[in-house]
């Protein structure tokens, strides 16, 4: 182990940190470019382009972005196993950057058959990319090698300055010459990142990490075909099914028979989240005494995280639609680029936040993770809040001012930094090492469940009309009133975290 360390700490490092970190910030970094500036463009383009004719326009955008937020973060967990077991991270990262810059250049076609074609090749690229670049940066330190959480908050401003670029670029671009003109810089997006990948590995910065296992299957054949071409053969082949999976957004049965308001995506997420509790409660059975309290912990803060990004993920759908119609956005920037607002106060703030941590730790003061959990969900409930009560400033339009937008995002991205990064090394520290891997699984499935909250959400926020202008007291108060809810249910969660704080720190144990 010592001398492992020794030969990793030899390798060449920038700022103190292994070189390789450098490539995969800048690769992550345009591939949220892409993701983030597709997803600044997305609802909009569904309700005033792919929707248009139809009356319930917004009911069939909400519920295709659900339907798309869920498969794009589902499909991470089998692109987590491919790569575990068949292709290695770096295959893995090429195959999914190459579908999602297809994706993106598909979208630059205006046309309703390519824009869900387009969709379902972000989707499965995103799995081969996301988790495999996420893991990469960890493989980068060594076994405790302190430097590691910083690694991570520098990836995580790498995700952010995409985040926060992308929608200010490509929603002027769509605004100034056109929605394909956003869409395509999206794909460029894309393909930075994976140059900035290749380059890496051409300079080799990675030295051996990210090849195939080694004693894997890519080259055993399956049908005469060797893996390492089968998979990105199936991968194709899923393309279409995922995209008719899409399309078909309307209801299954109508209001009060057994399929009510589900459409088939709805019904196979509500499938996977049971066996997916059936099969933890079996493992948590099973466990000793002393892992079943912390895997208990382990669910019960991705069930926290769900419900916070189930709120959090409004903001490309329902908050995007309100800042179009009901915000005074004062020529600052279009309703698009208020997508950047997110990403750009985790920027401003993710380095005091854990310099907090760091200073309380000290002081032995750091909040243990049940309470940071209980106030995140706090800050969302007060961050809705604000939005709701933005209605008795509104002009004589029905429009409300821009720095309520600007607040609530403020106060959401405080809510994020005390549980999302912490929530990720809690996951690792609470598992047991032989399912650590599927656990890791399961907290990215906590944002595919997240976007059946919003697609639930969207569909009951939804205003029937084919107006373009549609916007002003006619919507407010349905968004207001919607934001309330919002606020209850999320401070209400919040302080039940917090009561239930002491009895969750028990189960925990020795994990802070
Ligand atoms: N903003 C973060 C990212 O893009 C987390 C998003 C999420 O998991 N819902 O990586």
């Amino acid at each position: 182990m010592e001398k492992d360390l020794e030969i990793e700490l030899d390798e060449p490092t920038l700022f103190g940190h292994p070189k390789g970190l450098f490539y995969l910030f800048f690769a992550e970094m345009w591939e949220r470019f892409s993701f983030y500036g597709m997803r600044a463009l997305l609802t909009l383009y569904m309700v005033d382009v792919i929707f248009e004719a139809l009356t319930d326009r917004d009911y069939a955008t909400a519920a295709v972005y659900a339907s798309y937020g869920s498969l794009v973060y589902a499909s991470t967990v089998i692109g987590g196993r491919i790569s575990d077991k068949i292709l290695g991270m770096r295959n893995s990262i090429f195959l999914g950057g190459i579908l999602m810059s297809l994706g993106h250049f598909v979208l630059a076609v205006e046309n309703n058959v390519a824009f869900f074609i387009a969709l379902s090749f972000i989707i499965v690229g995103n799995g081969f990319f996301k988790p495999n670049i996420s893991t990469f940066v960890g493989t980068l330190y060594p076994d405790g090698d302190p430097r590691k959480d910083s690694g991570f908050t520098i990836f995580y401003m790498g995700i952010n300055i995409g985040g926060w670029i992308a929608p200010l670029l490509c929603g002027w671009l769509a605004v100034t010459y056109g929605w394909h003109y956003g869409f395509a810089l999206a794909g460029f997006g894309m393909l930075s990142g994976l140059i900035f990948f290749w380059t890496g590995i051409r300079n080799g910065v990675f030295g051996d990490r990210g090849m195939p296992p080694a004693n894997g299957s890519i080259d055993t054949k399956v049908l005469g075909v060797k893996n390492r071409y089968l998979i990105p053969i199936l991968s194709f082949l899923t393309v279409p099914f995922i995209a008719y999976l899409l399309a078909a957004y309307k209801p299954l049965g109508s209001e009060g028979d057994f399929f009510g308001d589900q459409n088939m995506v709805n019904i196979i997420f509500k499938i996977i989240g049971v066996s997916i509790l059936g099969y933890l409660a079996y493992i948590i059975v099973q466990s000793s005494p002393d892992e079943r309290k912390k895997l208990i912990v382990a669910v019960l803060i991705t069930v926290f995280m769900t419900i916070f990004w189930g709120f959090h993920e409004l903001s490309g759908s329902v908050i995007t639609l309100f800042a179009a119609r009901n915000v005074d956005l004062g020529g600052i920037m279009t309703a698009s680029q208020t997508n950047s607002l997110n990403s750009m106060w985790i920027i401003i703030l993710a380095i005091p936040i854990s310099m907090l941590w760091t200073r309380l730790s000290k002081k032995n003061l750091n909040p243990r993770t049940p309470y940071k959990f209980g106030m995140g969900l706090l800050f969302a409930g007060i961050s809705f809040y604000i939005l709701s009560i933005s209605q008795g400033s509104a002009d004589e339009n029905g429009m409300v001012p821009f720095a309520y937008l600007l607040l609530m995002y403020f106060l959401i991205s405080v809510g994020e930094l005390f549980m999302s990064p912490v929530g990720l090394s809690k996951i690792t520290d609470l598992s047991p090492k032989r399912i650590v891997a599927f656990m890791m699984g399961v907290w990215f499935l906590s944002s595919a469940f997240a976007f059946q909250v919003v697609g639930f959400i969207g569909k009951q926020l939804s205003i029937e009309s084919t107006d373009k202008n549609i916007g002003g007291f006619e919507t407010l108060s349905i968004y207001t009133d919607g934001f309330l809810l919002i606020a209850q249910y999320s401070v209400g969660a919040g302080l039940l975290v917090l009561i239930a704080g002491p009895f969750i720190n028990k189960l925990m144990g020795d994990v802070h």
